[in-house]
């Protein structure tokens, strides 16, 4: 299906001929963010050879590990080139709040156009065919505006919330109150059933709220949206967006992965060969994995009871294990012992049916055909790369957005069992009981045949969206089209 008003042929046959463009991406400092952005690259790099690709990189501040994985994505794909943005002050970690934080991106404004004056455009007689911003980056829409220069949006997440971003900046535009616990479900447009309070992301909170409904504003100034989605998967939330003719058109050119996920190497590399070779040894589909994304730790008491949920189960499982940050950081540790934290006779037992591991080598750990269920935390990377490889997730949403993400898998699209909705890590009493935890990956793992059956068609028609006259590819096409169309 067609996400944009028609005139789309997707043919890129001929910009082969045509002259060389620019565009200059300025991603939000977050793994998650930067993977996906980089598969975009990559993706553009790989269907032609018009455009020049520079990323500006903001530095992120609470955690040099963030910075590293960035270096080491940039060393792995050399065609991209990458300008480190100099580092500003940046709040206190206690002070961080979503506002806080878009203003720490804002406050880069300057230091971003001062490169793309500096480094990109007086280095290079391409012109600049759009600055492509992130989502928490809709700030330098105004920067590509004093440029002369049109500007798209890339949204690492999902359609839905997209859409969501667009009501709530129309809810409030239209005098609405904000939400509160005692309302009934909410009928936002780009979910096909209504949402509950206490699966809104972040934007219960007043300032969450108007954060992200002054981003849903600033997105309508943009030229188009791009949305790391496939049409096949959100179609009810691309319908209701392409429905609307007062927004930016969007452009579904999804799924993006970074198939090669971060380059490991000394006891990191050791570790995830030792992970691989014991899932070589299991049968298919025996084994559950659970990861929650690059942020996901679990106060000790949870830990502990995952712990019993996973041995009562019975069944074979890999758990990335992370430390909460400490005091002052924003990104979790890593067990260096895992008897630090778990009692020797858990260890004992579970030595032969189970493997903790740091950072997984998620990818390829989906990939394995010995995985059965991922328990997930929903995030939009995560989701898409479960789904490409055909595992069936449970949810145990942590942050962000991805208790709405979980909502929409479960109760929208029918693609995941529940196992919560709308657990917050910032909440100290959300707390998920062994016996849940048991219930779920016994459920998924000895009758989840149906939901294994969903995902892998969702992962096959994941494939073929991107391949020539699929909707991302034909979507993509007529991106390129318009991008061309902008400068040349
Ligand atoms: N990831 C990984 N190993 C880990 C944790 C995360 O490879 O132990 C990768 C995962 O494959 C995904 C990204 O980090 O590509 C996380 O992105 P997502 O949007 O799912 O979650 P976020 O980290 O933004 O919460």
């Amino acid at each position: 299906m067609s996400v944009c008003k028609p005139k789309n042929t997707g043919a890129t046959a001929n910009t082969s001929t045509m002259k060389r463009a620019q565009l200059v991406f300025v991603p939000c400092p977050g793994i998650g963010h930067l993977v996906s952005t980089v598969g975009f690259a990559k993706l553009i790099l790989g269907r032609t050879e018009n455009f020049l690709i520079t990323m500006l990189v903001i530095n992120h501040p609470y955690d040099p590990s963030v910075n590293s994985y960035v270096e080491s994505l940039f060393a792995t794909h050399t065609q991209i080139k990458s300008i480190t943005i100099p580092a500003i002050a940046a709040p206190p970690v206690e002070a961080l709040t979503e506002k806080v934080f878009t203003q720490f991106i804002r406050d880069h404004s300057p230091l971003v156009r001062d490169a793309i004056v500096n480094q990109v455009i007086a280095n290079s007689p391409d012109p600049v065919a759009s600055v492509i911003v992130d989502l928490f980056c809709a700030c330098f829409i105004d920067v590509a505006k004093e440029l002369g220069v049109p500007s798209y949006v890339f949204f690492c997440s999902d359609a839905a919330f997209y859409g969501l971003t667009v009501y709530l900046s129309e809810r409030e535009d239209g005098g609405q109150p904000k939400f509160r616990e005692s309302d009934l479900d909410y009928t936002i447009p780009s979910y096909a059933n209504p949402v509950p309070y206490r699966v809104l992301p972040l934007v219960h909170r007043d300032q969450a709220y108007e954060t992200f409904g002054a981003l849903g504003r600033k997105y309508k100034e943009s030229n188009g949206v791009i949305i790391n989605t496939f049409s096949e998967l959100e179609s009810h939330a691309v319908n209701t967006l392409v429905a609307r003719d007062d927004l930016p058109s969007i452009f579904t050119v999804g799924p993006l992965i970074d198939h090669k996920g971060k380059g490991l190497s000394g006891s990191e590399a050791a570790k995830r060969d030792e992970i691989m070779k014991w899932l070589d040894d299991q049968h298919e589909n025996s084994v559950v994995f659970l990861c929650f994304g690059s942020q996901g730790a679990f106060r000790e008491e949870q830990l502990k009871e995952i712990a019993i949920g996973l041995e009562s189960s019975g069944q074979l499982f890999l758990w990335a294990v992370r430390k909460p940050p400490s005091p002052g950081e924003i990104m979790p540790g890593y067990y260096t012992r895992y008897d630090e934290i778990f009692p020797a006779e858990f260890l004992e037992k579970t030595k032969n049916i189970g493997r903790l591991c740091g950072w997984a080598p998620q990818v390829e750990v989906l990939a394995h055909r010995a995985v059965g269920a991922f328990v997930s935390h929903c995030g939009w990377n995560s989701t898409l790369e479960s789904l490409w490889y055909g595992v069936p997730i449970i949810t145990w949403p942590y942050y962000g957005e991805q208790q709405i993400n979980a909502f929409q898998l479960v109760k929208d699209l029918g693609l995941a069992v529940e196992l919560t909705l709308d657990f917050r890590r910032d909440c100290s009493t959300d707390f998920v009981k062994a016996e849940d935890i048991t219930k779920a990956v016994k459920y998924m793992m000895e009758q989840g045949s149906e939901y294994r059956a969903k995902a892998k068609a969702t992962g096959e028609i994941a494939k073929q969206v991107l391949l020539e006259g699929g909707s991302s590819y034909v979507a993509f096409g007529r991106l390129i089209e318009q991008w061309l169309g902008n400068k040349l």
